[in-house]
């Protein structure tokens, strides 16, 4: 009677899922948990986004909450386009910015957008976001999982062996979830060589899916980055979820480079995607705040402060942790790769941290930071005695 492989998916609870789960009802009996598992962004939005928001309700805009088209408002992506171009050198035209319920949509829209065959692969760098390879099978492709080295870091021989002729794209995600890397320039300019040879050799277009709703979440240094600006065959996924702390209003864009190889008939094939899946279109509302407030910027010191104070005691400790310097994760590694192991006696002292084996990071553990200082403060001692239980 139903569709039994969508009715499974449903019915899984995903690890992330079961540990907020558990900890809610913690929660609940009194007990003291230190949950990093949900990449629910704790920082509250910008005055500037919460002022915008006030001021529509209250005046309330003809038209304020009626369909828009589906793209979006003209007005709001001609902001997106104007914000990308400024900031990052970039020429992209409005007319191919679309206007999404956050980056889940692009991501699937763009795989199905893609699919012309079913021997269609889409190549995935590990460590991802484990919806890929979901989104990517479900839009009729074949998910080709690259692996990563062992800090996590991407594994350009392998990429490189990865893509083959049915291979239509790559996708790419810096800031990076789980891992909280962030390709530096001489990561980015690496894979963009790998990217640029590989499409010679195929003598066609070989498109980057960049997923970048982490953009703005960049500590230590680090430079916000728009690939694009690097790879003219390119997607740009974005979402507001994380650099606005917008994620329930859901919100965010696909924006076609116009200089990629038939731009104009992959803007259109996205429309029809995002058409079929039946997105209608973003939320009016928030269409209009984003056309506002698209120059806001999140309270990066406060995620710089949670990262130096996390990444600094757990290093102290003793544990081993990735160079995390982006969006709001670090990745610590499991004794003798047990990561599901790790996270079981971290839940027994009330830490709740997710195995990242379903991420493609096989060994690690990922810690989400997004929460308030006085947490990350209180579960020191807790790190402290897992590390002894671990080396005892
Ligand atoms: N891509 C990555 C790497 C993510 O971590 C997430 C959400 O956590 C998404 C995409 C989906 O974002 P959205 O909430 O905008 O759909």
């Amino acid at each position: 009677m139903v569709n039994r492989e969508l009715y499974n998916i449903g019915k899984a609870r995903t690890v992330i899922r079961r540990l907020f789960d558990y900890g809610k009802e913690q929660r609940k009996l009194g007990n003291v948990v230190y949950d990093f598992s949900l990449g629910n962004p704790n920082v509250q939005p910008p005055k500037e986004v919460i002022d915008e928001i006030k001021r529509l309700a209250d005046e309330n805009p003809n038209g304020l909450h009626e369909y828009t088209l589906g793209p979006g408002l003209e007005s709001t992506r001609r902001a997106v386009a104007d914000n990308l171009n400024q900031r990052f050198g970039l020429e992209l035209d409005w007319k191919y910015v679309f206007m999404t319920c956050g980056a889940s949509p692009c991501l699937r829209a763009s795989f199905e957008a893609l699919k012309e065959s079913a021997d269609d692969e889409i190549v995935v760098l590990a460590p991802y976001f484990p919806e890929y390879p979901l989104f990517i099978k479900n839009a009729g492709l074949k998910p080709v999982i690259v692996p990563c080295n062992d800090d996590l870091t991407p594994n350009f021989d392998a990429l490189e062996k990865a893509i083959n002729p049915h291979t239509k794209a790559v996708i790419v995600n810096s800031p990076n979830n789980p891992s909280g890397i962030v390709y530096d320039e001489k990561t980015t300019n690496k894979l963009v060589a790998v990217m640029r040879k590989k499409q010679d050799e195929l003598n066609r277009p070989l498109v980057m899916i960049t997923d970048e709703p982490y953009r703005e979440l960049v500590y230590n240094g680090q430079k916000e980055h728009c690939f694009a600006a690097d790879y003219d065959n390119s997607i740009i996924c974005y979402s507001f979820s994380k650099s606005l702390s917008l994620p329930g209003e859901r919100i965010g864009y696909v924006a076609v480079n116009p200089k990629m190889q038939g731009a104009d008939e992959m803007y259109w094939a996205l429309s029809g995607a995002i058409r079929m899946l039946g997105y209608v279109c973003a939320p009016a509302m928030f269409q209009r705040v984003i056309e506002k407030c698209v120059n806001s910027k999140p309270n990066i010191e406060q995620y710089r402060k949670n990262h130096d104070l996390l990444f600094d005691n757990l290093t102290r400790i003793g544990f081993e942790c990735t160079a995390s310097y982006g969006a709001f994760y670090i990745c610590i590694k499991a004794p003798n790769g047990d990561s599901e192991g790790l996270s079981e006696l971290a839940k027994s002292l009330g830490i709740l941290i997710i195995p990242c084996d379903e991420f493609g990071a096989k060994g690690f553990v990922r810690i989400a930071y997004c929460v308030n200082e006085q947490t990350i403060l209180d579960s020191i001692p807790a790190f402290e005695k897992l590390y002894e239980l671990l080396n005892k």
